[in-house]
């Protein structure tokens, strides 16, 4: 029952796509096409052949799979977890993703030699990185399967990134698999050509149920604790069981939920950005220091302290140049750590004024935070239907802001000013 795709919470359709997929590159591997025009690595042609057919024929070992696949969908519905999912089924030894065999064990713990996971920890991927990923993947996979390159965020490719990634993907060897996900195929996120080279998967937000259910089967999370924190965290499957097991992040949200109430005039709008702001920081602080100390630490025990002898001179300069990069790739982590926890912080608040907009429509749909539904509720009544609408716009448009590299502080001041005035 729990196999690979177990946590793939609200995907029936996916899940059914990969399974086939799956299958089909088992009996790709079984009983290779007898090498026709294009050799063996003629997948593209037989995957066209059949696309848009769901169901593969049994006597084409090919329909099904192909070697470069997009999985799009809203952050939380599971992009990552789906690409490992189906990793694991690639390289599963009874070729369907068991969940238990030394396949499906090591791609899920990220230890198979054949599966590379990209996780950028910057704002982007760097050419560098692509180059050195797409020659280790053109490699025979040892494992005799597939080799698999997983690219999270790839959205945050820049360009001359994509442009590497496209050149393999467009000549793929034989057994190499591209698994990338993104929020969408939207041409901001993915470049058209690598659009136009990939089978998408699309997820969607699964729906506060689903996300319940699993919190109270897998984590073993109250039935009613995990409602809540499902719903709260509108189909967030990691936010939601977050919420539900940590007390900090519990009172990270209250603090962001209180606002609405904070901003009696000018001077409060500015400090509620302000608190806002730090809060993030804070959090994000907190969640990169003990990588960062551990990063330098090694880095310190790599180079060896002191040394006088002749050279030194060198070494240390060279030292010096390897900790200069340490500190600008931390900084860069840094960076993305505080914007994710401000945009967690940004969608908390949108919900509120989306339940105060249902509420002011007298719309029969639940909330999405069930414990400031009162205070949502007397939103309703002063601002109505459009001064909700407002406001839930002006949050809206502070995210969009700051995907678009308008400083943090600035977008937030305006949007708070924006919420005061209404
Ligand atoms: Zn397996």
């Amino acid at each position: 029952m729990t196999d690979v795709f177990g946590d793939l919470v609200g995907q029936d359709e996916a899940v059914a796509a990969l399974r086939r997929a799956a299958a089909s590159a088992a009996a790709l591997l079984r009983a290779p096409v007898p090498a026709p025009a294009g050799g063996p690595d003629d997948l593209d042609a037989l995957a066209e052949e059949h696309d848009g057919d769901p169901g593969p024929a049994p006597a084409d070992p090919g329909a099904g799979m192909t070697h470069a696949w997009i999985f799009t969908g809203p952050p939380g519905s599971g992009r990552s977890v789906a690409a490992r999912a189906f990793a694991a089924a690639l390289e599963c030894v009874h070729g369907t993703g068991c969940g238990s065999c030394p396949g499906c064990h090591t791609t899920l713990t990220g230890t198979h030699a054949d599966v590379r996971l990209v996780v950028p920890e910057g704002l982007s991927i760097g050419v560098n990185e692509m180059r050195a990923l797409v020659l280790r993947a053109a490699s025979a996979p040892s494992g005799g399967r597939w080799q698999i390159v997983i690219i999270e965020d790839a959205d945050r490719l820049t360009e001359a990134a994509g442009n590497a990634l496209l050149k393999a993907i467009e000549e793929p060897p034989p057994r190499t698999v591209f698994l990338l996900c993104a929020p969408s195929t939207h041409p901001d996120d993915i470049s058209v050509t690598i659009r136009s080279r990939c089978r998408v998967v699309p997820l969607r937000q699964p729906p506060p149920a689903a996300v319940a259910e699993v919190l109270v089967r897998r984590d073993g999370i109250a039935p009613d604790v995990a409602e809540w924190a499902a719903a709260a965290a509108q189909g967030h499957v990691g936010r939601a069981r977050r919420l539900a097991r940590d007390p900090e992040a519990r009172q990270r949200r209250d603090a962001v939920l209180a606002v609405p109430r904070r901003l009696t005039g000018v001077g409060a709008a500015f400090d509620a950005a302000s608190a806002l702001i730090e809060a993030a920081e804070a959090e994000a602080a907190a969640s990169v220091a003990e990588i960062d100390e551990a990063e330098r630490t090694a880095l310190q025990t790599a180079l060896g302290a002191g040394g006088t002898g002749r050279g030194a001179a060198g070494a240390m300069r060279g030292a010096a140049g390897q900790l200069k990069d340490l500190e600008k790739r931390q900084k860069s982590r840094a960076t993305r750590a505080q914007r994710d926890a401000l945009d967690r912080a940004l969608v908390d608040l949108a919900g509120f004024y989306r339940d105060a907009l249902i509420m002011a429509l007298r719309a029969p749909v639940a909330p999405v935070h069930t414990d400031t539904a009162s205070l949502a509720g007397a939103g309703a009544q002063k601002w109505d239907a459009e001064g909700s609408l407002r406001r839930l716009e002006a949050v809206l448009e502070c995210r969009a802001a700051i995907e678009a590299n308008v400083k943090p502080r600035i977008a937030v001041e305006a949007m708070m000013l924006a919420l005061w005035r209404g």
